[in-house]
This record gives C-alpha cells, structure tokens and sequence, in this order.
C-alpha cells in the first residue's frame, strides 16, 4: 500500500497518511485533532499538556475503513479514518468529525486512566473468554463512552441507536433479549466510572442470557 504522508513541521506530533490524494480537508482535521486533544471534557486529568506534548499521532485517512484508535504503541497512536464521512467536495463536515474524534479520544483517555484499570493481559483473557462475546464487550465500551458524551452535550450515537443496532440486529435474528439485559444496557450507559472489569462482568450478565428461541 502507497502511503502519501504529508507531515507540517510546525505540528509534529501530527502526521497525516493519505490513501488517495483527493483528500482535501486535511488542515481542517488537523485542527479539529488539536481542539479535542486540549478541550475533551472527560480527559482533564489524563490529556494533560506534557501528555499532548509527548503524544504522536498517525492519521491513517481511507476510504471504506472503519473508525478505529490504535494506543498499543503510545505514545503513538494510530486514528484510522474513512474522509468520505466528512468530505463532500468543498464542504467539510466539522462537527460529524469532531464528535467522532471525542470517541475515539476517549478509548485513549479510558486506557490511560488507571481507575480502568485495563492491561493488554486482562484484555487478551476477556477476549478469549469471551470469544463469542467479543463485539458485546466492544459494543458496550462503544456505549458506556456514547453515554457520557451524550451528557455533556457530544451526542455521537443515542441509547437508542445501540438498541437499534447491534441489539435490533440480534432480535432479528431470533435471540431473546429480556429486560434485564436492557437494564444492564442502561446500567452502562448512564455510569460514570467504571472500570474495564466492570464492563467485562457487565458483558457476561448481558451475554449469558442471550440465546436463541
Ligand atoms: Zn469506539
């Protein structure tokens, strides 16, 4: 794969990868990048200036990708992005963009955050003993960040929208879902602090009594 990397000296911790050429918007991204970084409203005590300071990113724009942060090699992350989303000739969608930034920045800020408590070991073991459970235990970090965004006025997806979708995807397909799991959905949603094994047994409750009719 060719990679065009466009990279302003004057902002090294930023280096753009462009899959295709045609991307313009590419300074408005970089400023939207800087603008979350020093304004996320949960990462006050985690994205702290010496944070910003050290932190390299790699945006990795593709058409087609999913959304997706990589923190294995902080301070290098890795912030794969589909511009198609945002870009529509000269318009730029900078609010779509930035919300989407506040998620994944708070994956970072989530891993960073030692009351979380993950580790590369606890989330090797949740996923193997979650094999079949392991986009429930993703989708429920998707929504336990959605939740507290949504409070603080960055409404990225709606309770409803997980409802509709992974949720709306496994009710057509046969399983029963009764109300406690919603409770337990709920639960995660509106929690403030939890912690990653919190959201492991969460997945656990809200997987065992998932069965087909
Ligand atoms: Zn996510």
């Amino acid at each position: 794969m060719e990679f065009i990397p466009r990279v302003n000296p004057a902002e090294e911790f930023l280096e753009i990868y462009l899959y295709d050429s045609q991307y313009r918007h590419t300074n408005d991204m970089r400023s939207c990048i800087s603008s979350v970084l020093q304004n996320h409203k949960l990462g006050t005590s985690i994205i702290t200036p010496e944070m910003i300071k050290n932190l390299r990113i790699k945006l990795l724009l593709k058409s087609g990708v999913n959304i997706q942060i990589g923190c294995r090699q902080y301070p290098l992350i890795l912030l794969w992005l589909d511009p198609a989303k945002y870009e529509q000739d000269d318009l730029f969608d900078k609010e779509l963009f930035m919300k989407h930034l506040y998620h994944e920045f708070t994956h970072l800020i989530d891993r960073r955050n030692p009351i979380f408590g993950i580790t590369e070991r606890k989330e090797q073991n949740a996923e193997n003993l979650l094999s079949d459970f392991k986009y429930l235990l993703k989708d429920l970090w998707n929504l336990y960040i959605d939740g507290r965004l949504w409070r603080r006025d960055i409404k990225v997806k709606s309770f409803k929208d997980y409802m509709d979708g992974w949720f709306g995807k496994k009710l057509a397909k046969g399983w029963c879902i009764d109300s406690d799991v919603i409770k337990l959905y709920k639960k995660a949603w509106n929690a403030e602090k939890l912690t990653y094994a919190r959201l492991v047994s969460l997945a656990k409750k809200i997987g065992n009594p998932l069965r087909t009719n």
